[in-house]
């Protein structure tokens, strides 16, 4: 699993928020410190950590939480939201353009990963139904021109090679109309142990008389932050296009390696996974951390987050109370609403004054079953029947019973809640909590 270790220790972290019983400075403070020194161990530049947490801090203890997310819940985002634009927030696209062909070199030190992630990228295009084919330009090490045929003919992708030839450019030259006939040709190049004048004065030639459309720059992951250096320096002389952070699968120092990208300002467009040719996968820092953080739990956070009612919704819904407009559709919605968010007391307190009232916790629950059934029995009713409710005699209660496959009891029962919530909307707008307090439990069954 990418990033073993950090990923844990923030899940670890995120846990601990989970459960406290308060969200208070204390509870972030710690919180903070947890997710600095997860990042450090995960290699990561300790000024941008402090930088990152300090955005955490301030935002833990000022924003409040919107409506419909707990202050927890509210905590674990703003970590989430943060560590992804820590990473940078788009996802990064090699745009393939319709020339043929599209031309990728891949750039970087001996042993980064060059010739194995051209495997996974011939592989990656060619299921997207694009024509490619591999040529190696790595004239130093004499093996490197059997990897890479050995690599592509597996995934049955054509590769050029000349193991007598010991100039690149030639070896380029020679093969240049033929690849003509391919969408995507991914060219590999020869590494040294060390970012070396000569290998830069190499590739500078490649760039230049090649002219490759895409630059990437293989990294491996486990150099960490000296991952900014390379990146910086690789930019300056041949304009990188693209960084593949390679062999994340198998260290702790991702996490530096991945934010040094960010600081050198190279796009992470591919990250490499293994050996294999299908480990390789796109660089998405919003999935990224979703995985980091934990999947599942994560993404059923965020998915509540985006449904969490607005203001304006809220403001809405509080106007409607007070005019005393309500119709059946309204009903529903409501208690939609209400199921969403967990509880009519919620609800509640989105009401000027309501606030105090201090009802019972989920005293007004509506079970899921019962909003389901009452939502067919809507569908089932007419224009006017939904306006005005309480023109629903039995013989019409029986004939929508039959309609949604409900019984005429559930349908009364709907327009009972119905009569009851109108009342005390009536209450609502006459602005008396301690009045309202009274008929409201009166009025209401169950609430004492
Ligand atoms: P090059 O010199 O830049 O062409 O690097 P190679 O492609 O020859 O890779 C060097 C070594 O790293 C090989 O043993 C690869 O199998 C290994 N390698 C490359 N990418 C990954 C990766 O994403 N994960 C792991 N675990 N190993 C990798
Ligand atoms: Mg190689």
């Amino acid at each position: 699993m990418v990033l073993d270790n950090l990923g844990e220790k923030l899940r670890e972290t995120l846990k601990k928020v989970a459960g406290s019983v308060f969200v208070d400075e204390s509870l972030v403070n710690e919180l903070v410190k947890d997710i600095q020194r997860a990042l450090i161990s995960g290699d990561v530049n300790v000024s941008l950590v402090l930088e990152l947490t300090k955005k955490i801090k301030e935002r833990a203890l000022n924003e409040e939480a919107p409506t419909g997310l707990s202050k927890k819940e509210h905590l674990v985002n703003i970590v989430y939201e943060e560590l992804v634009s820590f990473l940078g927030e788009e996802k990064n696209e090699i745009k393939i353009e319709s020339k043929k062909p599209f031309k990728i070199m891949l750039v970087g030190l001996f042993g980064s990963g060059k010739t194995t992630t051209i495997g996974k990228i011939a592989n990656y295009y060619t299921k997207r139904g694009l024509k490619v084919a591999g040529v190696g330009l790595d004239v130093h090490r004499p093996a490197a021109p059997e990897q890479l045929k050995q690599a592509l003919e597996a995934i049955n992708v054509p590769v050029y090679i000349d193991k007598e030839e010991k100039n690149a450019l030639k070896i380029y030259e020679k093969y240049d109309k033929e690849f003509k006939k391919y969408d995507v040709l991914l060219i590999d190049t020869a590494g040294r142990d060390a970012l070396s004048d000569e290998l830069i004065k190499e590739i500078k030639v490649l760039n230049s008389k090649i002219k490759p459309d895409g630059r990437l720059l293989v990294l491996s992951a486990d150099i960490g932050q000296a991952a900014q250096k390379q990146a910086e320096v690789f930019n300056e002389n041949c304009d990188v296009t693209g960084v593949v952070v390679s062999k994340l699968d198998g260290t702790a120092k991702g996490g530096g390696a991945l934010s040094a990208c960010k600081v050198a300002k190279a796009p992470i467009v591919f990250v490499g996974l293994g050996e294999k040719v299908e480990d390789l996968e796109t660089f998405n820092p919003t999935g990224f951390v979703s995985r980091l953080l934990g999947m599942g739990d994560i993404e059923a956070l965020l998915e509540k987050a985006k449904e969490a009612i607005t203001e304006d919704d809220a403001k809405d819904m509080e106007k409607k109370f007070l005019k005393g407009e309500f119709n059946l559709i309204d009903l529903y919605d409501q208690m939609e609403s209400m199921n969403k968010m967990g509880s009519f007391s919620k609800l509640l307190e989105m009401v000027p004054g309501m606030g105090q009232l201090k009802l019972p916790k989920d005293a007004l629950n509506v079970q899921e079953d019962k909003l389901k059934r009452w939502k067919y029995i809507l569908n089932s009713c007419s224009r006017s029947e939904l306006e005005n409710p309480e023109n629903i005699d039995t013989s019409r209660a029986e004939r929508i019973a039959k309609g949604s496959g409900t019984s005429t009891g559930d349908v009364k029962e709907l327009i009972k809640q119905y009569k009851q919530s109108k009342k005390m909307i009536k209450m609502m707008g006459s602005g008396d909590p301690s009045k309202l307090m009274k008929k409201f439990k009166g009025g209401m069954p169950g609430l004492k």
